[in-house]
C-alpha cells in the first residue's frame, strides 16, 4: 500500500491554496464542500474565485507565495503553473509536518486526493496512487453508476439513531450484530424506493423490539421486477439490484436466460411457467406462492418478462400481497413493443404516419379474440399485438373487415432484442400465409401500421431479418 486513505476533518480549520486559476479554484471547492476555512494566495485571482473571494466565502493575500503563508495552517494545497513555486510550497509544509498536495506532482505531495463519490454522510473515495487519475475517474463513474444516490438518505437516518444504539446496547458487537441485522433487512430498499417514512417506522420497530427483548419478527418482501424483453443491457439498474439481494426468485418462460443467469447465484429459483394454454402454475397458484414465501421472512423476486403492467398480470399478483399486508414494489421495465420496436427499427410514432399507438392483446379465448376492431382499424395509428401468433389469421381478417387496407403493412417481431430476433413483414393480406412458411416461434410480437415501413431503412440489429 503505497499511500494509506483518511478522511480528514476540516471544519473550521484554516488551509491555504497557492495559485488563483481554474485548478486551484477546483481544490478551494472541495476544501469550502469539507468546511473549511479557505486562504488563497495568488497574485491574480480567476472569476471563479474573484466570485467567492467577493461574497467573503475565501480570503486573499495578493502577492506571491511567502512560507509566513503557511503559519497556523493544517493542510496546505499548490495549484500554480510554476514548479519552483509548487516546491518551495512543498518544502516549507513539509519541512514544519503540514501535509501538502501539489496538483499532478506526485513527487512533491505527502498526500493526494481521491477521485470522489459523495454520497454524503456516505463517501467513497477511489485512488491510483496518482498513476492515472483519468482511470481513477472512470473508476468512479462505473461506482456512481452502481450506488443509488439514496444512500446519502440512508446514511443520514443512521446516522440519527446512532445515540440510540448506544443507549439501547451495551457492548460494540451487540450494536454491531444489531446493525448488520437492520441493514440485511427491508429497510435499504425502502430507502431506494423513497419510503423514507415507512423505513423511519421499521428502524423504530426494531428498537423498540430490540428494548423489549424481542428478536424482531423477520418480514419478508416481494420484488416484482420486470426483466425486460430478453436482451439483460436493458435491465434497470433497481431490477439488477433486487435480483442480486433476492433469496428466492420466481420466473416464468419469457425470462431470458441470460437475464436469469444475472440473479443471485445462490438464489433458489422457482419456475412457474405460463407457456400458452399449459400453465405450469395456474395464476392463482402464483399469487399464493408469493405469500407463503414471504411470510417465511424470504426476500421474494417475482421476475417478469417485459414490463409487470403490460399484460402481465402484475395487477393480480401486488393486489394479494396486499390482502397479505406484505410490503413489496413494482420494478418497470422496457415492454417487449419498445424493445421490439427499437430492435427492429420500427418507431412506433411517426410525425408522417401515426400519432398514436395501442398496446392491444391477440390473445385468444374459446377460438375467438373479444377486441374494438372498429377503433383499432383507425389511420394514422400503430397497433401492437401481444400474445397474437396463433390469432394473427383473425387480426388480419378483421383488421381489413372493419376498413384497414389490404395492402396495411405488418411485421412479426419474433424473440426481439436476443440474438433470436427475426422480423418477417408483409401486408395484412399475405401475412397469415407468409408465416406459414417462416418458421416463426413465440414470444412474438405484431406491429400493425404504416411505420412497418420504416424497418427496412432503420433496422440496425442484425439478425434474420426477412422482406
Ligand atoms: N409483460 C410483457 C408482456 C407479457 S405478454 C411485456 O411487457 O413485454 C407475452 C407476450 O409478450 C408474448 O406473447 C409476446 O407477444 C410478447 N413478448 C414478450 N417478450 C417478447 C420478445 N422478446 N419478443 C417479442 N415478443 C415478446
Amino acid at each position: 500500500m503505497e499511500y494509506m486513505p483518511i478522511f480528514l476533518d476540516l471544519r473550521n480549520r484554516d488551509t491555504l491554496v497557492v495559485g488563483g486559476g481554474d485548478v486551484a479554484e477546483r481544490k478551494v471547492g472541495l476544501l469550502l464542500d469539507a468546511g473549511a476555512r479557505v486562504h488563497v494566495v495568488s497574485p491574480d485571482l480567476c472569476d471563479g474565485l474573484r466570485r467567492l473571494f467577493d461574497e467573503a466565502r475565501i480570503t486573499w493575500r495578493e502577492g506571491s507565495f511567502e512560507p509566513a503563508d503557511i503559519d497556523r495552517k493544517v493542510l496546505v494545497i499548490a495549484a500554480t503553473d510554476d514548479r519552483h513555486v509548487n516546491a518551495a510550497v512543498s518544502n516549507t509544509a513539509n519541512s514544519r509536518g503540514i501535509p501538502v498536495n501539489v496538483v499532478d506532482d506526485p513527487e512533491l505531495c505527502s498526500f493526494i486526493t481521491p477521485s470522489l463519490i459523495d454520497r454524503s454522510p456516505v463517501q467513497i473515495a477511489v485512488s491510483t496512487g496518482g498513476s492515472s487519475p483519468v482511470l481513477a475517474r472512470m473508476l468512479r463513474s462505473r461506482l456512481e453508476t452502481m450506488i443509488p444516490s439514496a444512500y446519502g438518505r440512508l446514511g443520514s437516518l443512521l446516522d440519527e439513531y446512532r445515540e440510540r444504539a448506544k443507549q439501547t446496547f451495551a457492548t460494540i458487537d451487540e450494536r454491531r450484530h444489531f446493525w448488520e441485522q437492520v441493514l440485511a433487512g427491508p429497510i435499504v430498499e425502502m430507502i431506494l424506493a423513497g419510503q423514507d417514512e415507512r423505513a423511519r417506522q421499521h428502524l423504530e420497530q426494531a428498537f423498540q423490539d430490540a428494548e423489549q427483548g424481542k428478536a424482531g419478527e423477520q418480514t419478508g418482501e416481494v420484488y416484482l421486477v420486470g426483466a425486460g424483453p430478453g436482451d439483460p443491457d436493458l435491465l434497470t439498474f433497481r431490477a439488477l439490484r433486487l435480483m442480486q439481494q433476492a433469496d428466492v426468485v420466481v420466473h416464468d418462460r419469457l425470462v431470458s436466460k441470460p437475464v436469469l443467469d444475472m440473479c443471485r447465484r445462490d438464489a433458489e429459483r422457482i419456475y412457474v411457467g405460463k407457456e400458452r394454454a399449459n400453465h405450469a402454475l395456474p395464476q392463482e397458484g402464483i399469487n399464493e406462492l408469493l405469500v407463503r414465501l414471504a411470510k417465511e421472512g424470504k426476500r421474494v423476486c417475482r421476475l417478469k418478462g417485459g414490463d409487470p403492467f403490460i399484460f402481465g398480470r402484475g395487477g393480480e399478483e401486488i393486489e394479494t400481497l396486499l390482502q397479505e399486508d406484505i410490503p413489496f414494489q413494482v420494478v418497470p421495465a422496457v415492454t417487449a413493443a419498445a424493445g421490439a420496436a427499437s430492435y427492429s427499427g420500427i418507431p412506433l410514432t411517426h410525425r408522417d404516419y401515426s400519432q398514436a399507438v395501442v398496446f392491444a392483446t391477440g390473445h385468444l379465448k374459446d377460438g375467438s379474440m373479444n377486441l374494438n376492431w372498429h377503433s383499432l382499424a383507425q389511420p394514422n395509428q400503430t397497433i401492437v399485438f401481444y400474445m397474437g401468433l396463433q390469432g394473427l389469421s383473425i387480426i388480419c381478417k378483421e383488421l381489413i373487415a372493419h376498413g384497414m387496407p389490404t395492402s396495411m403493412p405488418i411485421a412479426l417481431v419474433q424473440k426481439a432484442t436476443t440474438p433470436e430476433q427475426k422480423v418477417v413483414t408483409g401486408t395484412l393480406e399475405d401475412m397469415p400465409k407468409k408465416i406459414q412458411r417462416a418458421d416463426i416461434k413465440p414470444p412474438t410480437l405484431i406491429i400493425v401500421g404504416e411505420v412497418v415501413k420504416l424497418h427496412e431503412k432503420l433496422n440496425w440489429f442484425t439478425s434474420d431479418s426477412e422482406a
